[in-house]
């Protein structure tokens, strides 16, 4: 975050957690809140392949045998069958080609070469064009997605590389041109992996199982990994889209299918991009410390962002970041509904508050700090389940954390009105929204916790969550998770 607004406008955030009448979004068939994934029942059972999936017919040049070269294989015969089906059913029976070649490589030794050149030292998937062919790196890049993430990370990069194959295919149906950005074409990509991963999801796949929770909790990790770095510029000729970005588009193909994706093109990408290089006023990287100041500013930015909501603001207490009495405590922040307090333990948060270490987090080192917008949403989060107890809505409950989480993100937009600088003094800097999906995908994360701690199961619906705060407003709180 950084600091320095002038002091403006005030909005007052209408509705929240009231009645609202209906702004036309999509809820589907089934009840969405907590207890389904897009319209999907919560699973919990290992991922990866099927004891009795089939070998896969394809060639695949250089390919060894090992288990990488075993899941990118099935990997691929299995995007395959799905766009075998897809292709016709989506876009008016057009007929699906499988790739011309494949190609496993490892980018310590080999020097083979694709119709895109060598790939010597190239730590990357990729899909090249000009030959119609897919490579992976089998000797660094996916053991170690594999093993830091699970196996769905490894599918996850080749549904993502195949739907650039699909780009081509598609053509014009796909908008793409010579002038399309390279951002545009990974959100289409990433949408297409979404879809992908729906069919999985579904139960079709003769090769993959993926649970909705845990499952699609390595493709979201694996996401989160190959962002672009914080600051990076939307329009950059590299960029590929921050975590938040390519997860929506990710969840967007997931939900809503193919066509969805296609339909992505420069103008409705770029009106909702978070993608944005530093600005003037952000000192460093854009993290801001977690002083008394910064704490001071924090409080007002949350007392004016849920002003409209009516109820006595919880206050702020240093301290040890327990709810005094042994009530539930979640430190280092906890909401303590007995004195409407959010008790804060200033010293841990402050290491949370730590910049990100990408280097480190490259290289699987643990122990540095999510950033700061990591520690103020955590802060928020407790101050959000105190305005629901304000209202008396349900604070300990699965639903409870996704509006938790929901809440978040509208405060985060509420200080990201550009032009329109709110009286706190705080504003959302590049990289916020990462660290907040970060500490959602956290095993004990607060972000989307209810009052005793407790997390909804499935990382798709907490970032969802966070997202639908952020770009619809805190009414689509209340009323998506009811
Ligand atoms: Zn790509």
């Amino acid at each position: 975050m950084s600091r320095g607004g002038r002091t403006l406008a005030v909005l007052v955030v209408a509705g929240l957690l009231g009645t609202t009448a209906c702004s036309g979004t999509s809820a589907g068939p089934v009840r969405p809140g907590a207890g389904n994934v897009a319209g999907l029942p919560v699973t919990h059972f290992e991922s990866g392949l099927k004891p009795d999936a089939p070998e896969p017919d394809l060639r695949v040049r250089g390919a060894g045998g090992g288990t990488d070269d075993q899941l990118a294989t099935a990997a691929i015969a299995d995007v395959q069958a799905y766009w075998a089906g897809a292709l016709p059913e989506e876009f008016d029976g057009q007929q699906f080609k499988p790739v011309t070649s494949l190609l496993s490589y490892d980018a310590r030794s080999d020097t083979e070469k694709t119709g895109c050149g060598s790939v010597e030292e190239l730590v990357n998937a990729f899909y090249c064009a000009s030959d119609d062919s897919v490579a992976w790196d089998r000797g660094v890049l996916l053991p170690m997605l594999r093993q830091r993430f699970g196996p769905m990370s490894v599918v996850t990069v080749l549904a993502h590389e195949f739907g650039h194959a699909i780009q081509y295919r598609l053509g014009d149906r796909a908008g793409i041109t010579k002038a399309t950005p390279t951002v545009v074409k990974e959100q289409q990509a990433d949408c297409f992996a979404g879809g992908y991963f729906r069919w999985v999801a579904a139960g079709h796949s003769k090769y993959y199982q993926v649970s909705t929770a845990e499952g699609l909790d390595q493709v979201l990790a694996a996401m989160f990994f190959i962002r672009d770095q914080a600051g990076t510029s939307g329009t950059d000729r590299q960029a590929h889209g921050t975590a938040f970005d390519r997860t929506f588009a990710f969840q967007s193909g997931f939900a809503k299918g193919p066509k969805e994706c296609a339909g992505m093109n420069a103008e409705n990408v770029r009106a909702r991009l978070t993608e944005r290089p530093f600005d003037s006023q952000d000192t460093g990287k854009g993290d801001t410390r977690l002083d008394e100041q910064a704490l001071q500013l924090l409080k007002s930015s949350l007392d004016e962002a849920f002003r409209g909501a009516g109820v006595a603001a919880p206050q702020f207490t240093p301290g040890s970041g327990s709810c005094p009495g042994g009530g539930p405590s979640t430190p280092p922040a906890s909401y303590c509904p007995d004195d409407n307090t959010v008790r804060l333990d200033l010293d841990r948060l402050e290491a949370l508050a730590q910049p990100v270490d990408q280097e480190a987090e490259q290289a699987g080192r643990e122990g540095t700090g999510l950033g700061d917008f990591a520690a103020f949403s955590e802060i928020a989060s407790r101050y959000a389940v105190g305005i629901q107890k304000g209202v008396g809505a349900s604070i300990d409950n699965a639903d409870a954390g996704l509006r938790t989480a929901c809440l978040v993100g509208a405060w985060a937009a509420f200080t990201n009105r550009p032009g329109e600088p709110g009286t706190s003094g705080l504003r959302l800097s590049a990289g916020d929204l990462d660290e907040a999906i970060a500490d959602l995908l956290r095993p004990d994360g607060l972000v989307s916790a209810d009052v005793r701690g407790d997390r909804p199961d499935s990382g798709f619906d907490r970032v969802e969550a966070l997202r639908r705060g952020y770009l619809e407003g805190s009414s689509v709180c209340s009323k998506r998770y009811a």
